[in-house]
């Protein structure tokens, strides 16, 4: 069967959501959790199981962790030619297994490896993708209402392009996956249904879904299953001849507790504004990140960045040092628990979202909040 000829009873056989658990060097990511935890949430709603998939070598041993999130069940694919990640090679895995096992939805992380396999998984198995989205969330959709609310269709338009969502009278009404990501810029949330292919494919952006806690009965509890799948030397066109890190340690944004980022208002003394951060960050405890201005005028390099285009971080305490709060910066970071706000400017929007809004000059209040914080851990 290809894909690409479904009718609503093919639609009927597709089952379980899935998770792609990416790891590196045999340690599973962050992002795993987070999509392992959400996909929890998601499989219940639909009331099927949740599922990992691993591919690796000799990484079997991972896959009860993933339980302890939430997943019932892991598949591991395991082989030499799995070791490193390689298009070719995870595409043809994935697809196969995906194409005899059928799941329903399938998501995986917006990483630098996620981005590259997901829209080569979704264009083989001839679905659709939502890339780098920020919500899911399961709903019973009436495909007709929701034009008659969302679009300017006339009635007769609604009628053929709502049925034919739901692929006829089987499915009036349809219990899907609605993904949810930025668009035009940040400027609107689109609302994105996959009705009528599957699997239902989803990037998700790191460090937007909250993880649950471990929970070591579910560990124990969580199903390993080896499917079978082909893979050769032949299928893969390409060669990885040497694995170059990165020489620079690169900020970790997204596991910080606190964050102290700076914006353009540094610009009368970039040098002494950077400076200030990294003082007020070291007596956090925190890490320094930036608005887009600070990465595009090259004031701080791409891996601080917060924002839509950037990291969505979720610290206890983020602290913005002279940063409008434009939407796409709030965009990554208006989740944080406590956010404080040095501005000058006593009508800057960050101050609509700031827990605490202190308005001056972020050059004299920074050094006060620096001394603020030594003298109470003192
Ligand atoms: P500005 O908007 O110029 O604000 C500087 C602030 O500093 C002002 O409010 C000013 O009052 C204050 N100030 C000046 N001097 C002082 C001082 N001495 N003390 C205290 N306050 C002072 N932006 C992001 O941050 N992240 C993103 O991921 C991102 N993605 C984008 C994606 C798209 C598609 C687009 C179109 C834009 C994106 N942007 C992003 C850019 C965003 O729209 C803003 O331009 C940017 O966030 C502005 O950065 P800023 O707040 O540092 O600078």
């Amino acid at each position: 069967m290809t894909m690409s000829n479904f009718n609503s009873s093919d639609i009927a056989a597709f089952k379980d959501v899935w998770v792609f658990c990416e790891q590196r060097e045999g340690k599973l990511m962050p992002t795993d959790f987070e999509l392992i935890s959400k996909g929890r949430d998601l499989a219940d709603e639909l009331g099927v199981n949740l599922c990992g998939l691993l591919l690796g070598d000799n990484v079997e041993g991972l896959a009860k962790e993933l339980g302890g999130y939430g997943a019932d069940k892991v598949y591991v694919c395991e082989s030499p030619l799995l070791k490193v990640y390689n298009t070719d090679a995870y595409t043809k895995v994935i697809c196969d297994v995906i194409e005899e096992l059928k799941p329903e939805a399938f998501l995986i992380g917006a990483t630098n490896i996620g981005r590259d396999l997901a829209p080569r998984c979704a264009a083989r198995l001839h679905t659709g993708l939502c890339a780098d989205c920020t919500h899911l969330d399961v709903e019973m959709t009436n495909y007709k209402d929701f034009l008659r609310e969302a679009s300017t269709l006339p009635e007769d338009k609604i009628e053929k392009v709502g049925t034919a969502m739901v692929l006829g009278e089987k499915r009036d009404v349809a219990k899907d996956l609605k993904m949810t990501r930025p668009a035009f810029g940040g400027h609107l949330m689109a609302t994105i249904f996959c009705p009528r292919f599957r699997p239902c494919m989803a990037t998700v952006r790191p460090g937007v879904m909250k993880k649950n806690e471990f929970n070591q009965a579910k560990a124990d509890a969580c199903e390993i299953v080896k499917p079978a799948f082909q893979l050769a030397e032949s299928d893969i066109e390409t060669e990885v001849v040497e694995v170059v890190k990165a020489a620079k340690k690169l900020v970790d944004l997204i596991g910080a507790d606190f964050i102290v980022s700076v914006g353009r208002g540094i610009s009368k003394d970039v040098e002494g504004g950077i400076k200030l951060a990294e003082e007020l960050a070291e007596v956090l405890g925190g890490v320094v990140g930036g608005s887009r201005a600070t990465i595009d005028s090259g004031w701080l390099s791409a891996d601080h960045q917060v924002g839509q285009t950037g990291k969505t971080v979720h610290p206890k305490v983020y602290v913005a040092l002279g940063i409008s709060g434009a939407i796409q910066h709030k965009a990554g970071m208006q989740d944080s628990e406590c956010i404080i706000a040095v501005n000058k400017n006593d009508t800057a929007p960050i101050f609509e979202i700031a827990d605490y809004g202190i308005c001056g000059d972020l050059f004299k209040v920074t050094p006060m909040l620096i001394e603020a914080i030594k003298a109470v851990k003192a």
